[in-house]
């Protein structure tokens, strides 16, 4: 199936319905938060829940084309290509442009969705996925890092052992640095009941092969939020470290199968969640370069500096070449998000593309805010705009979901062909 470079009518209606969220909802919110970390956005929050809600709930969810027509001949558009995750993919891109912090703060599923839909059986998603809907908004989150088990996930130490009398898991160790962790675990009263999923090793003797994850539900005795970190940018965002004593699940919450065979598919099941959620979190980055890069043309144009497209380059100011460069920068990124989430949408495997989109889009955004705060001197310097802001929180495009170098790393193996052990 060719892809089609024309954006399809569900994409720029969503965009355009989006930007006027990004403009009135989470700018005029953005360095309010930024200046008061760990404060909860509620009004947004709110807001958002009741506008997804009323577009079908569940949070930014890939949707299939319905297979059949409804009895009244509604619907029935299986011939028409899935657009799912290349939609989410303009979502988040749309969001971020507003604000990132503000995006994670968006209810719904996030990466602990991501995980069960990635590794779950169509009956654990049923169960644990439908409470997205629910009248009250509703997050998940997913701890895979521990200290110093970051980049090599695979020496993670969480440890789980099922407690064959009771039939659960019971789980211990210590995650750190998870998105949305508090809002996912702790009881609000504007919240519904969230869960964590968290990645543990049923066998540590099997290395890859014995991690397995565990929807933990918020509440769960023996789980405690026992820090929310302090950060650079995306302050809005909640991250937390987390730790497990003696917390049992029930045995049906383990994802995968919970016998270790000498196979790496549990592992794997961690793996295909981060192809899934790498091209959006590519997507997220260019939102806020998009801002920025939005916001210098504008102050150009308000100070007589127009971009003549079209000259000759050696015609050009430097400001010129340097504001094209940027936006050649930032449209190719966005390419590389559409092809890996059109492959997502066209169930290709995109481990590669899922990895290149994620380098392009960490180098991209860091470098385009960077600029854009040179460009714009003092004044991007300043806490008066936001340019100073986006380029702090661009930063964390490159280092979660897979540092820069870790995604090199996966493209590097796929391009020459090389295991994990044999290139590291
Ligand atoms: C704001 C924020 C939110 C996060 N959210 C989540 C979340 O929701 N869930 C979750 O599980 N985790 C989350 N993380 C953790 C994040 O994914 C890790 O921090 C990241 O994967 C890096 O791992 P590390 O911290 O152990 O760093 P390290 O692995 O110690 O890396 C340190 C440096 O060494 C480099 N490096 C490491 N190994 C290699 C290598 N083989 N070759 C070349 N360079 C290498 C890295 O690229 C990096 O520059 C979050 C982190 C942050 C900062």
């Amino acid at each position: 199936m060719p892809i089609e470079f024309e954006t399809p009518k569900p994409i720029t209606q969503t965009q355009f319905m989006l930007k006027t969220v990004a403009d009135e909802m989470m700018r005029p919110r953005s360095r309010y938060f930024d200046e008061h970390e760990h404060e909860i956005p509620w009004d947004y929050i709110e807001f958002m829940h009741l506008a997804m809600k009323a577009s079908g709930g569940g949070g930014l969810v890939p949707r299939e084309p319905s297979p059949q027509p409804s009895p009244e001949g509604r619907g029935g558009n299986s011939a028409r290509p899935s657009i799912g995750y290349q939609l989410v993919a303009a979502q988040i891109e749309s969001l971020t442009y507003g604000d990132l912090g503000m995006y994670h703060c968006l209810p719904g599923g996030g990466l602990g969705a991501a995980a069960v839909n990635a590794a779950g059986t169509p009956e654990q998603k049923e169960k644990f996925l439908a409470r997205f809907k629910d009248d009250k908004p509703t997050f998940a989150a997913m701890c895979i890092t521990e200290s110093g088990a970051g980049s090599d996930n695979s020496a993670i130490r969480t440890r789980a052992v099922l407690d064959e009398k009771t039939n659960e898991w019971v789980i211990n160790g210590e995650k750190i640095f998870v998105t949305g962790g508090d809002k996912s675990f702790s009881e609000y009263e504007k919240l519904g009941k969230g869960f964590i999923v968290v990645w543990a090793t049923i066998d540590p003797s099997a290395g890859r092969a014995g991690m397995r994850a565990f929807v933990v539900e918020g509440g769960t005795p023996g789980v405690k939020i026992v820090k929310l970190e302090h950060k650079m940018g995306i302050r809005v965002s909640d991250t937390a470290a987390i730790s497990l004593v003696d917390a049992r699940v029930p045995f049906e919450n383990i994802l995968g199968s919970a016998t270790v065979e000498k196979t790496t598919s549990g592992f794997r099941g961690a793996m295909a969640t981060f192809d899934a959620t790498r091209p959006l979190v590519a997507a997220s980055g260019i939102g806020v370069a998009r801002a920025a890069l939005e916001f210098l043309k504008e102050k150009l144009a308000e100070n007589g500096i127009q971009i003549r497209y079209g000259l000759p380059r050696q015609k050009l100011s430097n400001i010129e070449r340097e504001v094209i460069d940027m936006e050649i920068m930032l449209k190719s990124a966005w390419l590389m998000v559409i092809k890996a989430t059109w492959m997502a949408d066209n169930k290709k495997p995109n481990a590669l593309e899922a990895s290149m989109s994620k380098v392009k889009s960490g180098d991209v955004t860091t470098k385009i805010t960077q600029k854009v705060v040179e460009i714009l001197g003092p004044l991007g310097y300043s806490r008066e705009f936001l340019a100073e802001k986006w380029m702090r929180d661009a930063k964390i495009t490159d280092i979660y979901e897979g540092t820069g170098q870790i995604n090199r790393l996966v493209v590097a193996r796929q391009v020459l062909g090389y295991s994990g052990a044999e290139l590291r």
